[in-house]
């Protein structure tokens, strides 16, 4: 059972999706190589257990941590003052429409989406017909099951928010941003394969500090997308 993640030209399918929203830089280029990058995650995901989303909230934070972003919740009713806000929307359906788990979009101009979409239902899906640590999640006790899902969301929810912060819908052969992982790798307690090239973390230095400057507003019409799918290669 693989998962693959493609660049695609519209939607995310059979994942739950999270939509990241560039909000505003007041951090100084002077501090940024220093100062972590906060990155805001605003979760629309009301029907996803709450032991769930903290597993893959932690993963998510886990992950990109190395690379200088703090990523976590909004504070609920709070102000935003500086970093970036992502929101994060859940499709709890398992659409089948393919293997897809995640998406986000990009405009013709190559500016990311501040929405990113993750296909929850078919992550969910996806994880729990995985086997962890050589055993069926099915016969794993539920906080641990619990856990296993929320890594693989967690792990695609990082993957799509590296298309964000990289402004890139590309994916490379290895690490984090590439196309496909199976199963088993997004349950894992191993995050090993879950970390950036050097292709990509030099990109990523570079992307920080223009993105300092103010986003350019998008104006065009049409969008590319970077989509998260999951198949069965067997
Ligand atoms: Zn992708």
């Amino acid at each position: 059972m693989d998962t693959q993640f493609q660049r695609r030209s519209s939607r995310l399918r059979r994942f739950f999706g999270f939509a990241v929203a560039a909000v505003s830089w007041a951090v100084g280029s002077a501090s940024a190589a220093a100062q972590p990058v906060p990155v805001h995650l605003t979760i629309d995901a009301a029907s996803v257990p709450a032991p769930i989303q903290q597993a893959a909230l932690a993963e998510v934070s886990r992950l990109w941590a190395p690379y200088g972003f703090d990523v976590g919740p909004d504070v609920p009713g709070g102000t935003i003052r500086s970093g970036i806000a992502i929101r994060i929307v859940c499709d709890m359906q398992r659409h089948d429409r393919g293997d897809e788990l995640g998406e986000i979009q990009f405009d013709a101009d190559g500016t990311p989406s501040p929405t990113v979409t993750i296909l929850y239902g078919a992550v969910a899906h996806l994880a729990q017909g995985a086997e962890v640590l050589g055993t069926n999640p099915a016969e794993l006790p539920v906080r641990a099951r619990d856990g296993a899902i929320g890594r693989a969301v967690g792990r695609v929810l990082a993957h799509e928010i590296g298309h964000f912060l990289l402004r890139s819908p590309h994916h490379p052969d290895s690490g984090l941003m590439r196309a496909r992982f199976d199963a088993a790798a997004l349950t894992s307690p191993d995050a090993g394969l879950f970390q950036l090239t050097r292709t990509d973390r030099d990109r990523l230095e570079i992307v920080r500090r223009a993105l300092y400057a103010p986003t350019p507003a998008s104006t065009a019409e049409t969008a590319v997308a970077a989509r998260t799918r999951g198949s069965q290669a067997r």
